[in-house]
């Protein structure tokens, strides 16, 4: 049945069958392995576990093959019946194309069997062999679920048989091989070998039980006269083994017997009840059986301990390791498509869910490939492969959670600047907690279900956000302070112009009292110091204290813009004219003589000068100086409540005074006294000017019409005077006359009306004069002086004015001033401009 060539394949040769029931040397009679194993497993159609292995063990020439090929119908090298030639040695491997079975031949589709043929000694050779024999009973134990041992019926109970030897050394590898684990318990401890005695040469006489009592008796006594390590020496035969039993008939004698028996052996191995049991399997996946077979090859060739747990872990590792490698790389390939470029604002739902379905992809196409080997290292290498997967998106996670925290805290920010304050406390949580929230939510949604760790990041993004809070309740405690401030400033001022435009006793009491006043109102508006923006104790009370000494830094503000020299002078000013020109009902008041303006010209005076201390320095009316609670001077204090130094207020020159006078109490202090002594000059200056412009109209009035005059013309007018008595018209228009002087009088009109009549004949006479002038002499430049005069241009009148000037030589009121300069104050007229009532 053999095909030529296969005597010569080796492990040299590239040879694979193209048949798979033809057989492939797996260890050639050089103890070599085959790397060709692999191309051939991978042409047959088993995957992942679903494969089984049976092996036939036996010396040389006693039939193995030949019950094969019928049975699994393959191709292995048969002895040629002619020439008793040996077949080649080795360990050679076939997969069953089917079975035959009572029912025909049945194709080995859902059993997937591998059979593996080991070349043994002819039993007569010994020694080299031995050592080929152990090794070769080594491999088909470390890989096979079932044993097939031929035994000749006629040589049972014979235990000298040629089986006898080979039994040993399987019994012996076995210990070695599954002693340790069945003694530790550990994984493969249930493991067993199916060790199915096929019995040949059957001849029929003695029933089947009785030869398989027999064998199992023999087996057993075998088992126990094995020399053991002291450790194994409890380990039973049937720990190990499981036996079963098959009888086949003389191939040659009876080969239609011989059939029927290896088609009863076939529908017994088809039945999956029967002879497989899960625990013969050694659980390597076939894409694995090769490197597992390779493995424990190189370690039984090397003699080195042929630990099979290990082995089929180090599958494991290297197959899932390499699957792992192969499922990563064309993860990255997905993973570029991507992510190539970052969005600026992502859904985080959809980008978490791309995130899962890409991992979730991948994670199957790793359970499909994987699950199949050890469980252990299938979990482990997923762990990895997940860890991998993860470190890759906690990449983009980093890129994606980094740009949401930053958006996230300008956004809050934001939010928090737009409250304006408003209900800070609750708006701040509740926006504190939205924002954590949403971090939160959108964080866990790229985080691949908790994959990749963001615990710090949402602590961190907490303290942000709390430190955010704080900066910002700093800023709007002092935004109150500032609104409060300019609250105060506003009420302040007003009230102030108010008192300072009529200073009195009492001014800076009300000012103070006012100032007072306003300052309370923040403690009314915000009780017990607290501004409801979860500010702590002392920051509120820090702002508290920042709020008065602005307050007290405004009050000084206050009185230095709104009282200055200027204002001062015209204060006095218009308090003077207040007494000097108007009487107690407010009418201007008309100055008959010179004493009388003398004395109310003193008495306006000293009621304006009455102001000048008052305005010059806050002093209470207990003539205490207001004293502020705060140093505002104190350069420290200023810079820490970001308040404008006062340096260079002042001239250069003056600095040192300055400084100094800010050390002292400075505060009260106005206007200094050099000022002050200047607001006097001229205040001085322009009342006296006043004065002197009064003095003059009464001059003019008055005139110097001597008291005799009147006297000589009573004397010389006596007789007009009757004549106008005793004449009735004359008499009864100087009774009118007087009748309306007395009326004139009693409406208290007779001044004003004596003024317009003494100026309507001023008038008339100058008039009168100037059309004599014009008549007497016809000049022109005197047409032109009187063309001007008709259009009203008044400096015209200087000469005549200068006439009356300088009658006036000096003022005549007393003096009661102390500063020497001002005992003769220099009359300056020129400026005058003649005045109307
Ligand atoms: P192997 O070396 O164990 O593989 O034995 P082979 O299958 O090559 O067969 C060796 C010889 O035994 C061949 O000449 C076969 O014809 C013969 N043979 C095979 N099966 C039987 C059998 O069941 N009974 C007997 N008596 N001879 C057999
Ligand atoms: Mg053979």
């Amino acid at each position: 049945m053999s095909d030529e060539p296969l005597s010569e394949t080796s492990s040299s040769s590239s040879f694979v069958p193209v048949q798979l029931q033809d057989a492939i040397q797996v260890i050639d009679e050089f103890k070599n392995f085959n790397n060709e194993i692999l191309e051939y497993i991978n042409k047959t159609s088993i995957s992942n576990n679903n494969y089984h292995i049976i092996s036939v063990f036996g010396s040389q020439s006693t039939g193995k093959s030949t019950l094969l090929n019928k049975l699994f119908n393959t191709n292995f090298d048969v002895m040629n019946e002619n020439n008793r030639q040996q077949t080649t040695k080795g360990i050679w491997l076939a997969h069953s194309p089917s079975i035959s079975s009572t029912k025909g031949q049945l194709l080995n589709k859902s059993t997937n069997i591998l059979v593996m043929d080991v070349e043994g000694t002819d039993g007569r050779e010994r020694g080299e062999d031995q050592d080929f024999e152990r090794k070769a009973a080594l491999f088909a134990l470390s890989t096979s679920e079932i044993l097939i041992l031929n035994v000749w019926e006629h040589q049972i109970g014979l235990y000298q048989g040629a089986n006898m030897g080979l039994l040993k050394t399987v019994f012996e590898v076995n210990l070695t091989l599954f002693g340790r684990s069945k003694l530790e318990k550990k994984n493969s401890a249930d493991h067993k070998v199916l060790l199915l005695v096929v019995i040949r040469d059957h001849v029929g006489n003695t029933p089947i039980e009785s030869l398989s009592n027999t064998i199992t008796q023999d087996l057993k006594k075998m088992w126990n006269s094995l020399t053991k390590p002291q450790e194994f020496e409890n380990l039973k035969f049937e720990d190990f083994f499981d036996i079963d039993f098959h009888a086949l008939n003389h191939k040659i004698l009876q080969p239609e017997q011989f059939v029927e028996g290896v088609e009863k052996l076939g529908d017994r191995i088809l039945d999956e009840n029967d002879l497989f049991k899960p625990e013969y399997h050694h659980n390597i996946p076939i894409d694995g059986w090769t490197l597992y077979a390779e493995n424990c090859w190189e370690q039984i060739e090397n003699n080195k301990d042929l630990d099979l747990p290990t082995q089929q872990i180090l599958v494991s590792q290297f197959k899932c390791d390499e699957i792992v490698e192969n499922i990563y790389n064309e993860f990255l390939n997905k993973f570029k498509e991507h992510f190539r470029a970052i969005q600026d604002e992502p859904n985080f739902e959809e980008l978490g869910s791309l995130f899962n379905d890409l991992k979730n992809d991948i994670l199957e196409d790793y359970d499909q490939l994987a699950t199949k080997y050890n469980q252990s290292v299938y979990e482990s290498k997923r762990s990895k492969l997940d860890t991998m997967i993860n470190s890759k998106f906690k990449d983009v996670f980093d890129i994606y959670s980094k740009q949401l925290i930053e958006n996230s805290k300008l956004t809050f920010e934001k939010d928090l600047v737009a409250l304006k304050g408003q209900n800070f406390i609750e708006e701040s949580k509740r926006l504190s907690s939205n924002i954590l929230n949403s971090i939160a939510k959108n964080l866990e949604l790229i985080s691949l279900n908790g994959s990749i760790d963001y615990k710090d990041l949402t602590t961190t993004f907490e303290k942000d956000i709390n430190q955010i809070i704080l900066k910002q309740q700093q800023i709007e405690l002092d935004n109150i302070i500032n609104k409060s401030i300019k609250k105060l400033n506003n009420n302040l001022t007003k009230y102030m112009q108010f008192e300072i435009n009529d200073p009195n006793d009492k001014t800076w009491d009300n000012i103070l009292n006012k100032f007072n006043e306003l300052i309370k109102e923040i403690s009314i508006k915000y009780p017990n110091n607290d501004f409801k923006l979860n500010t702590t104790k002392q920051q509120n009370e820090e702002s508290i204290t920042k709020f008065k000494f602005k307050s007290w830094n405004n009050l000084y503000e206050n009185i230095h813009k709104l009282i200055y020299k200027e204002k001062i002078l015209n204060l006095l000013i218009s308090k003077f004219d207040d007494k000097f020109r108007y009487d107690l009902n407010g009418l201007p008041k008309l100055y008959q003589n010179s004493v009388e303006l003398e004395n109310n010209f003193k008495l306006a005076k000293d009621q304006a000068l009455r102001i000048l201390p008052i305005l010059t320095l806050a002093k209470l009316s207990d003539d205490s100086e207001i004293i502020p609670d705060f140093n505002i001077f104190d350069t420290n204090l200023r810079t820490k409540y970001g308040l404008k130094l006062f340096e260079n207020e002042e001239e250069d020159d003056e600095d040192e005074d300055h400084q100094k006078n800010l050390e002292t109490n400075a505060f009260a202090e106005i206007i200094n006294e050099s000022e002050k002594s200047e607001i006097y000059i001229k205040f001085k200056k322009e009342i006296d000017a006043k004065f002197i412009e009064t003095k003059r109209s009464i001059v003019q009035h008055i005139t110097s019409i001597p008291y005799y005059i009147y006297i000589i013309i009573i004397i010389l007018g006596w007789n007009e005077f009757m004549a106008i008595i005793r004449n009735p018209f004359t008499f009864a228009l100087s009774i009118l006359l007087l009748a309306t002087i007395y009326i004139l009088y009693s409406m208290n009109l007779l001044k004003p009306a004596i003024t317009i009549a003494t100026k309507l004949i001023d008038e008339i006479i100058i008039a009168g004069k100037t059309k004599l002038k014009e008549i007497l002499i016809d000049d022109f430049e005197i047409q032109s002086r009187n063309l001007s005069k008709i259009s009203g241009i008044k400096h015209e009148n200087h000469e005549e004015e200068e006439e009356i000037n300088n009658k006036i030589e000096e003022p005549k009121y007393e003096e009661n001033i102390e500063l020497e300069e001002f005992k003769k104050p220099k009359v300056i007229v020129e400026d005058i401009s003649e005045e109307s009532i």
